[in-house]
């Protein structure tokens, strides 16, 4: 079968792989229908992530139909068109039964923190992706979640990660009637928190980033106010200044660790791997929140430490919430709201890639070209409608 292959930083390509196979009765094997390419891939691209091996296979984000069930698989059968959530969770543990899918205890031998990802390195359980034709699955029972009739899979997609993601990223911010929210990058997540926090009472949103193109997007997807940092001096100082001088009531990560805006931070976390990426957007959400408000971080950093302000979360009294989305959880909700018509995730996709050019698609992603804001691989032998 095709498949994305992981070279080194900067070098993917689509490869003959073998086919996957049922390693445990509780697998299923999925025939890849949409696979996008997510910003969090990026830093897999970029060489950011440790233990991000030659040959893995990425892509956490991915629909498919079922086309083999281990012996144990009672909720999924052949056929079946299924949205498969970016966290692998064994539905049984500790966590998982608190519904906090992204931190399962079962599914990634390696870390303590976060549980398994497909297509995200050994420190994320070592599986491999959905950029491919098929994908093996574990515990298919529980994450798979098959798609109501009628759904575009455009939007299906969206439902792996950028919408819950989004959508969490909001929710945690304890969002209250009116509150003004600023959203801190303008990517797909970003855009999509933007759109959430509207659901959730906001009665201000702002979206920071330094892209343009991103940025009429969100000022349309969002409706968001947008600013471009790159033409204001003191992002922090800004910020407060059109927050009535005491700073939003929420601010909201969805950068992480890949973040420009810094010449500090871009050489001590990008450069020279001395902190887990730049933490420049966080730096600014801890800044420019109000004191005692909150700060919700859904961007990617590594397991390393970054240089983050503590003594002002302290002295402000600000509560910080951050997680994987637990997508899971999320779907029944989230399914509705696009049935409602309420997000349209699938207005994100601009770009519809063949497999085949896994690579282009790659970099026109990472170097933000052609207005690229969302990226979809669909393996040729699927008809692309
Ligand atoms: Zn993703
Ligand atoms: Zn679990």
């Amino acid at each position: 079968m095709l498949a994305m292959d992981y070279r080194g930083p900067y070098r993917v390509r689509a490869e003959q792989k073998p086919m996957p196979e049922i390693l445990h009765p509780e697998d299923a094997i999925v025939r890849v229908t949409r696979s996008c390419i997510c910003g969090s891939d990026l830093h897999l691209y970029h060489g950011m992530v440790p233990d991000t091996r030659i040959g893995m296979t990425f892509g956490h984000e991915f629909t498919g139909i079922v086309v083999e069930v281990g012996s144990e698989v009672r909720n999924l059968a052949v056929g079946d068109h299924v949205i498969v959530p970016f966290n692998i969770a064994c539905g049984k543990c500790h966590f998982c039964q608190q519904g906090l899918f992204g931190n399962c205890h079962e599914s990634n031998s390696q870390a303590t923190a976060v549980g398994g990802i497909f297509g995200y390195s050994h420190t994320a359980g070592g599986y491999d992706g959905g950029q491919a034709e098929y994908v093996r699955v574990p515990y298919a029972d529980v994450g798979p979640t098959k798609i109501p009739a009628g759904m575009d899979l455009d939007d299906a997609v969206l439902l792996t990660d950028v919408v819950p993601t989004g959508y969490q990223a909001a929710e945690m911010g304890g969002i209250q009637r009116g509150d003004t929210v600023v959203v801190f990058g303008a990517g797909p997540v970003g855009i999509m928190a933007a759109r959430c926090a509207w659901l959730f009472g906001a009665g201000r949103v702002i979206v920071i980033d330094h892209l343009e193109y991103r940025l009429d997007f969100a000022r349309q997807y969002g409706p968001a106010e947008v600013y471009n940092f790159r033409s204001i001096e003191d992002p922090v100082y800004f910020l407060k200044k059109i927050t009535d001088s005491l700073g939003a009531d929420v601010c909201i990560d969805a950068v992480g660790g890949d973040a420009a805006g810094s010449a500090l931070h871009t050489l001590l976390g990008t450069k020279l791997k001395l902190e887990a990426g730049a933490a420049t957007a966080l730096h600014w959400a801890i800044n420019s929140v109000k004191k005692g408000g909150i700060v919700s971080i859904v961007g990617v950093y590594g397991p390393t430490g970054n240089l983050v302000p503590i003594g002002n979360v302290v002295n402000k009294g600000i509560t910080i919430r951050a997680n994987q989305a637990s997508v899971k959880r999320l779907l029944p909700r989230l399914i509705e709201h696009v049935q409602a018509g309420r997000i349209n995730p699938k207005a994100l996709i601009t770009h519809k890639v063949p497999l085949e050019e896994v690579s282009d698609a790659y970099h026109i992603f990472s170097a933000k070209l052609d207005g690229c804001i969302k990226p979809v691989l669909v393996p040729s032998s699927i008809n692309v409608a």
